[in-house]
């Protein structure tokens, strides 16, 4: 692979020549990579997503959703506590 004359240690860590890292299993990084684009529903055969995004195999929408409840209980917590009171008190006097 050519590196970037401009970025010579640029590009993926598991690029850079001589990095043999495995996991637990024994796995090369190569082989953690496909393994996890396998697994993942959100992203090509190369691990990109639409539109050229790099994917880091989370599905972030699914954990938003998962937090929806609880977000929008906070959102409404802090409008209330936002809101101006019902009563207009007199603090001229
Ligand atoms: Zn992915």
């Amino acid at each position: 692979m050519m590196r970037d004359p401009y970025e010579p240690f640029g590009g993926e860590p598991d690029d850079i020549a001589g990095f043999t890292a495995q996991d637990l299993d024994g796995r090369t990084v190569d082989e953690q990579r496909a393994a996890a684009i396998a697994d993942c529903q959100l992203c090509d055969e190369n691990g990109y997503r639409t539109g050229a995004t790099r994917c880091d195999h989370i599905d972030h929408a699914a954990i938003a959703e998962r937090h929806r409840a609880e977000i929008a209980a906070q959102l409404a917590e802090i409008r209330a506590r936002k809101e101006p009171p019902t009563e207009t008190t007199d603090r001229s006097s």
